[in-house]
């Protein structure tokens, strides 16, 4: 088992900013997995901490990251997929294989687990869309939810990460369609609209409405290009905050400017945004509104 001791949580986010963690679990296999589950109950999960602030100011004290839990096995008209395997690599098998309903997702850099907690979509498709059955660890024991013993919503879901650890999950691939083309455009639109090459979490803030964004809002607000030690409002697209400095930079920082952005927002338009991104401290997991 590979196990880090007061290592940087930097590396475990694609922010690439976090503080110093006692203790680093990095599981190979499941088994691992669950030995660590049974010893540490409470220990906080990530996949690739691609929505995810690691604070460096209250850091937790250990960390799992199941994003070497990799790999995807098909039979019939079901895709099971462990909880650390990217989403890029089930949507582009996927594509490759003709089965229809995941394309958009090749765009989102994060884990099965995370996409799961998160309901993750992108282009109108959503992880949860083909979704069939999740196996999970809860209360020391292995339990598989069947679809409708779970509910999803915009950026959300029933699970509760803070007790209850997703290890894997099936899809349904009875769709056959070719969507190589969808494919390629969703990755060139992302490409073309998003800061892809800096550090970032993703869009900040969730959406108000469907026909009010929240790049427009902070556009409006003339929030593009504000900065925060090495954290930036980006100035390519105002709901990605990004990272400029890599290593040295003070992820908590990520927090008091999406707050500094919010105040502004309200104070314009009369309009609360609530952020999308997680953050996790010693204090446990914060989402939200709860995090401004
Ligand atoms: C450049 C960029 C573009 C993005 N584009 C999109 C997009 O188009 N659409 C979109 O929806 N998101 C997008 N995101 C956000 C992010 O990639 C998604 O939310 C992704 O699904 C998070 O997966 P993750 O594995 O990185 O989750 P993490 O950040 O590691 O975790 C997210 C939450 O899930 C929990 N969690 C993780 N794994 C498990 C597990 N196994 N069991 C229980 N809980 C777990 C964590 O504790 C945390 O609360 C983008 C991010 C970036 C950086």
């Amino acid at each position: 088992m590979r196990v880090l001791r007061n290592s940087s949580s930097a590396p475990c986010s694609s922010l690439r900013a976090g503080g110093v963690v006692p203790l680093l679990y990095l599981p190979q296999t499941m088994e691992e997995c669950v030995q660590i589950l049974q010893r540490h109950p409470s220990i906080p999960v990530l996949g690739r901490g691609s929505n995810t602030v690691l604070s460096a100011r209250n850091p937790v004290p250990a960390l799992l990251v199941a994003s070497q839990l990799d790999h995807i096995s098909i039979s019939d008209e079901t895709l099971v997929a462990k909880t650390g395997t990217m989403l890029a690599r089930l949507a582009t098998l996927a594509v490759r294989q003709g089965y229809g309903g995941f394309a958009p997702l090749a765009g989102i850099p994060g884990t099965i687990g995370g996409a799961l907690v998160m309901n993750a979509g992108c282009y109108g498709v959503h992880i949860s869309d083909r979704l069939l059955w999740v196996e999970i660890w809860r209360d020391g024991e292995i339990v598989c939810l069947q679809r409708h013993q779970m509910e999803f919503g915009y950026r959300c879901s029933s699970f509760d990460p803070a007790r209850e650890v997703i290890l894997r999950a099936a899809f349904d691939i009875s769709l056959r369609v070719d969507e190589s083309q969808q494919l390629r455009q969703c990755l060139e639109r992302k490409k073309a609209s998003q800061p892809t090459s800096l550090p970032s979490l993703g869009s900040v803030f969730r959406n108000p409405s469907a026909s009010v964004s929240s790049w427009q809002l902070l556009e409006k607000c003339e929030l593009k290009g504000m900065r925060l030690g090495s954290m930036q409002i980006s100035e390519k697209h105002a709901n990605f905050i990004v990272n400029l400095e890599r290593g040295s930079a003070w992820p908590d920082d990520y927090v008091v400017l999406a707050r500094m952005a919010a105040n502004r927002v309200y104070q314009r338009t009369g309009i609360l945004l609530e952020p999308e991104f997680r953050y996790l401290s010693k204090e446990g997991y914060f989402y939200g509104k709860e995090i401004l």
